[in-house]
């Protein structure tokens, strides 16, 4: 890259990216500023941004509101340590997530990334049921296509084929798959449910709980399914005695129309996850929220207390910059803007579907996706897109989108034309 600045070599030398060899072998492009909807690459191009960060920047870069948050906390302190001293920002912003998720959810672990909060999860639902005196329960089911980060408990949950398992197998804990969930475009026969309640049935009493990501499973495949799955599971965990985990980091805070996508199917879950979006996408944070009781019984378990803390739990800029950045969605109509974006996308998105290269094309709420046939992207795609001025980044056989709320609508048509003009190249 002959614009490139001095230090991009170094990167390319020495730093992992994400699921990247080092040295790396694939183009990484320069970025120097961002503001809005938009990133600007040392060249000079400014990219329309698809995927606000990996589902996280739903404000938009540089937003005024977030920024004079974080500064000002900056002014008093950035960071002490959650162990025996507690601050505001904690507080504050932990009574905000126990106000806006689902009834019953009211204590809160502040962790430092999605897959922490997994981690957590997990370690909370085999507490609990230590804590009620079935210490066997320490096994998890979920489906298959998930996604939940790449800690080892988070990873052992995740899709087996997809997910890395057999790379690291002997060491990764075993756990119970079902088939994934029947996509909304398919037609629902009840199997899917019937096979999952199979393995309950089966394997209940040594299952601490089920975890899934709600209506939308992202990495794992970016899979659209009913509310009337979710609603199936969250009986049949009732029936076995099961617990119910509900991994919102990447659908949290209204990226699928509804502020957490368990509100689709009316479901509240025994412990819920939150992350990415928390904070605006300018830092990491995360939370794991779990009701009274199960909180009581996890501190009935043999440690006494729930054994987690990192150093940088509840930093106070994350979590002044959270509240700030739920406050700011919470003081607009975010759900007609969603819907707005919904429609868009649908719309805008539908002609890709006659291209020879296109299997499917879904949408809910802002987030829009377009699965290729085969199983990889064709060579080139990353660059064609860049060189369309936008920045999407696609895996596997998926092309997707999931740009900040702030984008404006011709910013939204200019992602949806590039998407239509490189698959077009493509046949
Ligand atoms: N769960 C889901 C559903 C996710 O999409 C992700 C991130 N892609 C994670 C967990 C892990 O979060 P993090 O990358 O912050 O560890």
């Amino acid at each position: 890259m002959s614009n490139s600045p001095d230090w991009v070599d170094f990167d390319h030398q020495h730093i992992w990216h994400p699921y990247a060899a080092v040295p790396g072998n694939a183009p990484i492009y320069p970025v120097i500023e961002a503001s809005g909807a938009e990133i600007r690459l040392a060249d000079g191009r400014w990219l329309v941004d698809g995927m606000a960060s990996w589902w996280s920047v739903i404000h938009g870069y540089r937003h005024p509101v977030l920024d004079a948050a974080l500064k000002s906390q900056v002014d008093r302190f950035s960071h002490v340590m959650f162990g025996g001293l507690t601050h505001e920002p904690a507080a504050r912003l932990a009574r905000k997530l126990v106000e806006i998720t689902p009834e019953g959810l009211d204590k809160v672990f502040l962790a430092d990334s999605g897959s922490v909060s997994v981690e957590v999860a997990l370690k909370m639902a085999i507490q609990c049921w230590d804590g009620r005196g079935q210490p066997q329960k320490k096994k998890f089911l979920t489906v298959r296509h998930g996604y939940h980060g790449d800690t080892f408990g988070a990873m052992s949950v995740c899709d087996p084929a997809n997910g890395m398992h057999s790379l690291f197998s002997g060491f990764l804990s075993e756990q119970y798959f079902a088939p994934a969930p029947t996509l909304c475009s398919h037609p629902d026969d009840g199997s899917d449910l019937e096979l999952f309640r199979q393995r309950l049935r089966t394997h209940h009493n040594e299952i601490a709980a089920v975890i899934l990501e709600p209506i939308v499973q992202g990495a794992g495949g970016m899979r659209i399914y009913r509310p009337t799955y979710l609603q199936g599971v969250a009986r049949l965990c009732r029936e076995f005695d099961v617990l119910l985990i509900l991994d919102e980091i990447a659908t949290g805070f209204g990226r699928t129309g509804e502020l957490f996508a368990c509100h689709h199917a009316g479901v509240t879950p025994d412990i819920l996850c939150l992350g990415k979006a928390l904070t605006g996408g300018y830092m990491t944070l995360a939370a794991t929220l779990v009701s009274d009781a199960i909180a009581t019984d996890i501190c009935r378990s043999e440690a006494g207390a729930l054994m987690h803390g990192p150093t940088f739990m509840a930093n106070p800029l994350a979590c002044t910059t959270a509240l700030a950045s739920i406050e700011l969605l919470l003081s607009q109509d975010w759900k007609l803007r969603v819907q707005q974006m919904e429609a868009r996308l649908k719309a805008e998105l539908a002609r890709c579907r006659t291209l020879a290269i296109v299997a499917d094309v879904r949408v809910i709420g802002s987030i829009g996706v377009v699965e290729l046939r085969g199983t990889e992207l064709p060579p080139g795609i990353q660059q064609a897109l860049v060189d369309q001025g936008v920045w999407i980044r696609p895996f596997r056989n998926l092309v997707y989108i999931m740009p900040p709320y702030v984008i404006r609508n011709e910013q939204l048509s200019v992602l949806t034309e590039a998407i239509h003009q490189v698959l077009s190249q493509y046949g």
